[in-house]
């Protein structure tokens, strides 16, 4: 305990004199050699309800283990969606200082610019694996930045829910034209794309797809995947589960950080954030990765029947989405995104393929004889 003390006091002692006055305030038991070090209490916005515990839960990790990193010195207090800031003004609120930190999901915001979208999943994109190594070695994170510091904000990977499920319908689909008509609850650019192929989109909240389904209202609905899916009750009044959510090949979740309060920060407390931050990244997707399989199990028990979208429907998918993703790149800075992100997806896809993925299907097709 002495030596853990003398190591991380050492450690904080030399960034004591970048404070800021105003953002200091010393518990009075602390040990003298620490008394330069800032307690300070942050707040984040969370675009999720808590029932999320997967989604939600990941600002949780980030809080306790940045806590514990500093003995309780840099604390900060989670709020769910629509506690102090709305689950879609989580961005402007970070820009603004309202609160220093958010957790969401940039592809909320690609009304303001569409290349926020390469943060989070672009349809037929990056799969988490493949995000994670464009944004920690492939220059991604750092290319988002020239984004992301229009708005004062600095963006950090914050967890994944690896590749969705294509979602519930209430209707069997064997071609592309069977989509035409269909009313279907899906966001973001799958939603663009599903428009382009005659589906009329809806844009619905979590908690209030259930009774649309249930009502007629829409014939289908996506969500995540199993665990949240169950949760939010879609099999009871939907029929099929499709496979694969295309349109999410691997979500990123996103930490937000106000960009001048980062600066503020002594240089020990901004690495406690970000290796808290990491460590919340890590534990969304390995979390999903733990809790899927058993509720997937859970749902085709209960009957679920599952289906897999046709190839014709992929392909126009695929055909829709890489024109639509390339209109952007008149822009400067999506241009500059674009590139980065396209380029890493076709090498990685040509290594990924010869190993990963065609281990993948000859696991599947092993499971299906
Ligand atoms: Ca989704």
């Amino acid at each position: 305990m002495e030596r853990r003390h003398f190591i991380k006091s050492a450690a904080l002692g030399a960034a004591a004199g970048t404070l800021v006055s105003g953002c200091a305030g010393n518990s009075s038991d602390a040990p003298a050699i620490q008394a330069g070090q800032p307690t300070l209490r942050w707040r984040l916005a969370s675009s999720y309800p808590r029932s999320l515990d997967t989604i939600y839960g990941a600002a949780d990790v980030m809080a306790d283990r940045l806590s514990q990193i500093t003995d309780g010195r840099f604390t900060v207090r989670v709020y769910p969606a629509g506690e102090i800031v709305p689950a879609f003004e989580v961005l402007e609120s970070v820009q603004k200082g309202t609160v220093q930190l958010g957790h969401s999901a940039s592809y909320y915001y690609i009304g303001k610019n569409p290349a926020f979208a390469f943060d989070t999943t672009i349809p037929f994109g990056l799969t988490a694996r493949q995000f994670n190594a464009w944004a920690y070695h492939g220059g991604g994170r750092e290319i988002m930045q020239g984004l992301f510091a229009d708005y004062n904000i600095l963006s950090y990977p914050g967890g994944n829910t690896g590749t969705q499920m294509g979602g519930w319908f209430n209707r069997e689909i064997n071609s592309v034209q069977d989509l035409r008509g269909l009313t279907m609850r899906i966001p973001g650019l799958g939603g663009r794309v599903m428009d382009r192929l005659g589906v009329t989109v809806q844009q619905i909240p979590g908690g209030e797809i259930y009774p649309a389904l249930e009502r007629g209202v829409i014939d289908a609905a996506e969500w995540v995947g199993p665990y949240d899916d169950e949760k939010l009750g879609f099999h009871q009044v939907a029929r099929y589960y499709y496979s694969p959510g295309w349109w999410e090949p691997g979500a990123n979740l996103s930490f937000y950080v106000n960009r001048s309060a980062f600066g503020t920060l002594p240089s020990a407390y901004q690495h406690a954030l970000e290796t808290a931050m990491i460590e919340a990244n890590m534990y969304m997707l390995s979390r999903y990765d733990a809790v899927n399989p058993a509720a997937f199990q859970r749902l085709v028990d209960s009957g679920v029947e599952l289906r897999s979208f046709p190839a014709d429907v992929l392909e126009a998918a695929r055909t829709a989405s890489a024109e639509m993703i390339q209109e952007g790149t008149s822009d400067p800075v999506y241009s500059e995104i674009y590139d980065s992100y396209m380029a890493w997806l076709g090498a990685s896809n040509n290594w990924f393929g010869a190993a990963s993925f065609s281990y993948s299907e000859f696991v599947a097709r092993m499971l299906a004889a």
